[in-house]
């Protein structure tokens, strides 16, 4: 309630969905990518690459290894906005292959975890559920310590009632100790 900061909404180049600008990412990918068709291999090219077509056989090799801005250079590249959802799904402008990414793993997971807006706004989801169990847990504790610390019973906590207990506490374990040892030290 506290932050109900106004932003501009933007749409969603791949599926139009229209959010607020903080829960819209951009991302760079190449400029012939129009949010509707995407350049990416299928059974019928795993079938093709096996029966010897060369045009399959690249496109299999480049899906493995390389970027896919490989053939293009590095200026035909846009920003698009894009949702969390679709953040993903559009092909980065240099956007490993697969072998790439599981031999470099330990470089490629880590950014993809920091960078990832679906692990972005998961990670605030369930920070923000976090928080929420937190406070209540605080507010649970200090009524807790409120029934056991305002002894006094003004109703209030102040470092009388922190005394008080103390003392009780004090003398609780003095009566034990008195129990056990047989001693008498009746004191203050
Ligand atoms: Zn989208």
């Amino acid at each position: 309630m506290a932050s109900v900061a106004k932003y501009s909404n933007r749409t969603c180049t791949r599926c139009g969905i229209k959010k607020p600008a903080n829960r819209i990412y951009s991302k760079t990918v190449e400029k012939s990518y129009t949010g509707k068709s995407r350049r990416s291999i299928n059974v019928m090219t795993w079938i093709g690459g096996v029966l010897g077509n060369k045009g399959a056989g690249r496109a299999i090799q480049q899906y493995l290894w390389q970027s896919s801005n490989r053939k293009y250079g590095g200026s035909t590249t846009k920003q698009i906005n894009l949702c969390s959802k679709c953040f993903h799904i559009a092909p980065s402008h240099n956007r490993p292959g697969i072998l790439k990414f599981l031999i470099f793993w330990f470089y490629y997971g880590p950014k993809f975890l920091l960078t990832s807006p679906v692990v972005r706004e998961l990670v605030i989801y369930i920070f923000g559920i976090f928080v929420w169990l937190l406070i209540k847990l605080l507010k649970f504790l200090g009524f807790l310590g409120i029934k056991i610390l305002d002894q006094d019973g003004d109703g209030d906590l102040d470092k009388k009632d922190l005394e008080i207990a103390y003392q009780r506490v004090a003398s609780f374990f003095s009566r034990f100790k008195k129990k056990k040892n047989k001693k008498t030290s009746e004191d203050t």
